[in-house]
This record gives C-alpha cells, sequence and structure tokens, in this order.
C-alpha cells in the first residue's frame, strides 16, 4: 500500500431505496460525524458517490454501506490521494439518480446492456462493425477518451437519447458499446439503447475508473485523462502511454487544464494553459472577458485601464492573426 493518507471512494449502486429523501438526511448525519468529505446522491432508485477521507474513515464508510441488506454487492472504487477530492460534505435526494427523460425512463434493474469487464471490452473495441459511444458530456470527452469513441454534442446527460436519435444511421446493425466514468450512467443508457430497439449493446463493467487500475488491460487504447467530478478534476487513466488529446480553447495547442470562465454568468469549462488564461482575463468569449463580474479582473485587482490594455493587446493579436492568415 502506499503512504498517501487519503482514500477517495467512487462507488453507485441501484436498488429501491423507500423514503429515500429520509434516508439522504441520515447519510448525511452519519457523513458528517464520521468527518466524511464528499457528494452523494440518494434516490429513489439508488445511491452515488465520490467520498474522501482517511483510511479509518473510509473504511468505515464502506462498512456502514455493506452492511445495509439494501446495498448487498456494492463494489468501490479505491484512489488513493494526499488531498481531500472535497471541501464540504454534501448529500442529496433526488427522484432519480441519473436524468435521462422522464417519459421513458429506464430500470436498469430490469433492462441494461450487457456488462464487458475491462479485458472483454479491450477486445470488443477492436472487433470490426464496432462503435464505441462516449455516454459522458462533451467537456469531459475532450479530456480524454477511448481511441476512436464517439463523441455525442451533449452538455448534460439528459440530452444524450435525442442526440442519439438524431445520429441513428452511425448506429445501426452495428455492435455497441458505452461507457461512462464510473458505470452509473451506462447502466441507464446502455438500457435505454436497447429499449429503443439496438440489439447488440454492451457497457464497461466499472467504468473508465476500474479500466484505468486493472493489472491487465492497464488503460489501452485510452487517450488523454479523466474528467472527474471533484477538486482533483482529472486523473490518470492509461499506465502504458499518454496522448494528450484535450486542446487549448485559444490556440488549440494540447492542454490538460481545465478552468472555469471568469464570467459568473458563464462559468463554462474551458481547457487553457496558463499564459492564455492570463491574456485573456480566463474570459471564454469577448462578451465574458469584458463581463462587468469577470472574477479573473476582481481576483487580480485590475484597474480599468488595465484591463483596457489587455483588450487592446487581444485585438492587436488578432490582427496580426488576421494577416497572417491571409498570406
Ligand atoms: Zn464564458
Amino acid at each position: 500500500m502506499s503512504d498517501k493518507p487519503i482514500r477517495v471512494l467512487l462507488y453507485y449502486f441501484y436498488t429501491n431505496i423507500e423514503n429515500a429523501e429520509q434516508y439522504a438526511a441520515e447519510h448525511l448525519k452519519f457523513c458528517k460525524d464520521l468527518g466524511l468529505k464528499g457528494r452523494v446522491l440518494v434516490a429513489d432508485e439508488g445511491i452515488n458517490g465520490t467520498v474522501s477521507g482517511t483510511v479509518e474513515q473510509t473504511d468505515a464508510y464502506k462498512a456502514y454501506l455493506e452492511n445495509d441488506p439494501r446495498f448487498s454487492g456494492i463494489v468501490f472504487k479505491v484512489d488513493e490521494e494526499e488531498e481531500h477530492a472535497f471541501k464540504k460534505m454534501h448529500v442529496r435526494y433526488r427522484p432519480e439518480l441519473v436524468t435521462l427523460r422522464l417519459e421513458d425512463d429506464v430500470d436498469p434493474l430490469k433492462l441494461t446492456g450487457k456488462y464487458l469487464s475491462p479485458t472483454e471490452f479491450y477486445d470488443a473495441m477492436q472487433e470490426e462493425d464496432t462503435v464505441v459511444i462516449d455516454a459522458r458530456n462533451d467537456y469531459e470527452y475532450d479530456l480524454g477518451h477511448f481511441r476512436g469513441a464517439v463523441r455525442p454534442e451533449i452538455r448534460t446527460f439528459k440530452e444524450l437519447p435525442d442526440w442519439i436519435q438524431e445520429n441513428k444511421e452511425q448506429f445501426e446493425g452495428k455492435k455497441i458499446l458505452t461507457y461512462c466514468t464510473g458505470g452509473v450512467r451506462c447502466e441507464k443508457f446502455s438500457g435505454w439503447l436497447r429499449k429503443v430497439g439496438f440489439e447488440d449493446v454492451s457497457q464497461l463493467h466499472g467504468g473508465i475508473v476500474t479500466y484505468g487500475k486493472d493489472p491487465e488491460v492497464k488503460g489501452k487504447l485510452w487517450d488523454g485523462q479523466l474528467y472527474v467530478f471533484d477538486q482533483r478534476i482529472s486523473v490518470p487513466v492509461n499506465q502504458v502511454e499518454h496522448v494528450i488529446v484535450g486542446k487549448d480553447h485559444f490556440d488549440g495547442t494540447p492542454c490538460e487544464r481545465y478552468v472555469n470562465c471568469a464570467n459568473p454568468e458563464c462559468n463554462k469549462q474551458i481547457l487553457i494553459s496558463e499564459e492564455n488564461e492570463h491574456f485573456y482575463m480566463r474570459g471564454c468569449s469577448d462578451e465574458c472577458r469584458e463581463h462587468p463580474r469577470n472574477r479573473y479582473i476582481s481576483e487580480h485587482n485590475l484597474s480599468e485601464d488595465e484591463v483596457q490594455a489587455r483588450l487592446d493587446k487581444i485585438a492587436q493579436k488578432r490582427a496580426e492573426e488576421a494577416i497572417t492568415n491571409q498570406v
């Protein structure tokens, strides 16, 4: 075992939870008493969370869930880290764990795609007539993904069914493989694919996180980093080679550094080098950069003149680039 003091647990479990709203409150109290940090969703259809704590704290938390008959069979993915992955502890109730579309919701306990182990998934990806669909959002894909995987143009999971329907000729008659971070989204998504008529649908069991730790495949055929929904933002997957696929929002150069746009009303995540963050005052667009509440400007105490000088520099750079592009 490593000397790192913190364990980050990622898990989900589909099961029926009675009085889930009340259980969420009890769960929060347990976590707070224990001193854990993290984010947990409790729904009528199950539980999904990421928490961080010391070895003792996370062991106690694991036992708490494992000893609850409702969660019999739950699997934890464990990362060893130097620091907590969260600042606070949140447990929230939601009607569903992951939201596709309410009118055609799927119960993964009744209908889901075939489960593939990391080795099976690795082999299946390389077979003919196979299409690999990334079941995550576009900004997650942009930081890293399986080589050759389809990138749905969606910002949130609930947009995925419509996107598939609009592009279904790409997938008809093919063997479909899907994957997501830990597996919770694919359970539903692969079930939905089967419900709407796709016949050969498989999912990566345990998600990318499990795939990256698998001693046999070692994360092979994964390019870039894995986007995670905590303070780490990204974690490595491929233990054999590291191909950078992320591209700087402004100049397209290789980049794996995500930050939020400084306009609080936009807050979009953009891949951006440190140098370009300063140059463009962390604004994803002209509008965001010049927004009266731009956080970069307040964080750096820039005066109006200083902001104007930066904007002039950006305009100058653009003019120079326009000339270069004409030649
Ligand atoms: Zn923006």
